[in-house]
């Protein structure tokens, strides 16, 4: 099935809106929500799974930090993402391999808005290009910031790099969830700062002593915004020596008239206890949401046996180690 007869377009998604005028994008995936619950059984049980899940709270160097045992995540926690193993399987964000009853909204000539039968948290949306084409920042960092824009301030938008937590490394892909539970965006409007830069277009800023480095700039200006994006990205590449994309992870919100951006910078994409035998093994793969405070464990025993400790190793070890970090704060300044 191609991505002409996957898209509904307002006449398709009309029985499922409920303002009857000119739905704008929101009210579009909103209908495009009630629509694929009453037709995809698959998405119906995994959003019922969804309220099922467990939470544990951790409190990691003093933020919080919510362990979720999600079984159904289990197929993207622990997806073999190496080349071969993505050569020999069929796309699963191609149109025509995916499940019959899935169906999407457009965003722009390029993306297609899905909903993800694995959600991490509600309304979870994957938001893939209609092109089989590497996963990338380059170029697309403007349609992050337009799809927080278009979807509001009860999302945010996440982008994971292809070798730091993007299950599909080979297919451009975003997701979107609401953005309630995430501790990190409440901690952003409260935490301590230390402030980089406080031009009048962009600021920048860190969060002091916090869990883990994390980068954070804010503006209105979505140009000014892109060009400080593109900055960072590139001097990131130099202190950490890529040769392509820097491993990243981005979380992008908007608020009133402002986006906010978080950049998580990685070392590597999955920590030693991923690999480890016994019961030093624990299954998490973080990626952005898992880095904003929602720890996706889908092994019960794991989530039963993970503690503050741990989370905070696994953060120090998947994240730029301190002296990296510092690094490129300077140059960015
Ligand atoms: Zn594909």
């Amino acid at each position: 099935m191609s991505w002409e007869n996957r898209i509904l377009g307002v006449e398709a998604l009309r029985p499922y809106l409920s303002n009857k005028s000119e739905p704008d994008f929101r009210s579009l995936v909103e209908g495009l929500a009630r629509q694929q619950l009453a037709a995809w059984p698959m998405l119906r049980d995994a959003v019922a799974g969804l309220a099922r899940v467990e939470y544990k709270k951790l409190s990691v160097r003093a933020s919080e930090v919510l362990a979720q045992f999600n079984p159904q995540r289990i197929v993207s926690t622990a997806a073999k993402v190496d080349a071969a193993a993505i050569k020999q399987r069929p796309c699963f964000l191609c149109a025509e391999n995916l499940p019959p009853e899935e169906r999407g909204v457009a965003f722009d000539e390029e993306f297609v808005v899905l909903f993800n039968p694995f959600p991490v948290l509600s309304r979870h949306l994957v938001i893939t290009s209609r092109r089989h084409i590497p996963q990338t920042m380059e170029g697309n960092f403007g349609t992050l910031l337009d799809l927080a824009l278009d979807l509001g301030g009860e999302f945010f938008v996440l982008y994971n790099g292809p070798a730091c937590g993007a299950s599909a490394p080979d297919h451009l892909h975003f997701q979107a969830c609401e953005g309630e539970l995430l501790p990190m965006i409440r901690d952003i409007g409260t935490w301590e700062r230390r402030i980089l830069s406080k031009d009048s277009v962009v600021e920048s800023f860190t969060l002091k002593d916090y869990r883990l480095n994390a980068l954070i700039a804010r503006g209105s200006d979505r140009e000014a915004l892109i060009d400080w994006f593109d900055r960072a990205e590139r001097l990131l590449a130099e202190v950490t020596g890529a040769e392509s994309e820097p491993m990243l992870n981005l979380v992008v919100t908007r608020d009133g008239d402002r986006w906010t951006v978080v950049v998580f910078p990685r070392d590597k994409h999955r920590p030693d206890r991923y690999f480890a035998e016994g019961d030093a093994k624990l299954t998490v793969s973080p990626a952005a949401i898992d880095l904003s405070g929602v720890l996706v464990v889908p092994q019960p025993d794991h989530f039963a046996k993970i503690t503050s400790r741990d989370v905070e190793e696994i953060y120090a070890e998947v994240t730029l180690s301190a002296a990296a970090f510092d690094t490129w704060l300077r140059t960015c300044d």
